[in-house]
C-alpha cells in the first residue's frame, strides 16, 4: 500500500507532547490543542505545532468521558477534553516552554514512556 492510499488526515496525525491528545496538523494550527492552547499557543502558529506536537506516537485511545475512565485517570488526562489520545509520545517540549510552563506551576512529564528513565 503506498502512502497516497492513506487519507490525508490520518496521514497528518500529530499528537500534543504536553496532553497527548491526537489531532491533524491542520486542525491543531487552526484551533490550537483543546488542553494547552493557554500554554502553548499554537493556533495559527505553524512552528508551534511542529514543535509542541510530534507526528511519532504510539497507541490510541478514545476517552468520551474523561471524568470517570479509569483509563484517562491512569493516563492523567482525567481533567482533559474528550477525543483521541495517543499512549505514548515521542518528544520533548522545547526548553523555552518547559520553564514557561514551570513559571505557570505546572511540570513538565515527558509523554514518552519508550524512553529509559
Ligand atoms: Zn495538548
Amino acid at each position: 500500500m503506498s502512502l497516497e492510499t492513506i487519507p490525508k488526515d490520518l496521514r497528518n496525525l500529530r499528537a500534543c507532547l504536553l496532553c497527548s491528545l491526537i489531532k491533524s496538523f491542520d486542525q491543531f494550527e487552526y484551533d490550537g490543542c483543546e488542553n494547552c492552547e493557554e500554554y502553548l499557543h499554537m493556533k495559527k502558529n505553524r512552528d508551534a505545532v511542529y514543535e509542541c506536537t510530534s507526528s511519532s506516537f504510539d497507541g490510541m485511545i478514545a476517552v468520551m468521558t474523561p471524568d470517570d475512565s479509569w483509563v484517562s485517570k491512569w493516563q492523567r488526562i482525567s481533567r482533559f477534553t474528550r477525543g483521541v489520545y495517543a499512549l505514548s509520545v515521542t518528544g520533548r517540549l522545547p526548553p523555552g516552554i518547559v520553564r514557561e510552563l514551570k513559571a505557570k506551576g505546572i511540570t513538565y512529564r515527558s509523554r514518552d514512556v519508550c524512553q529509559k528513565v
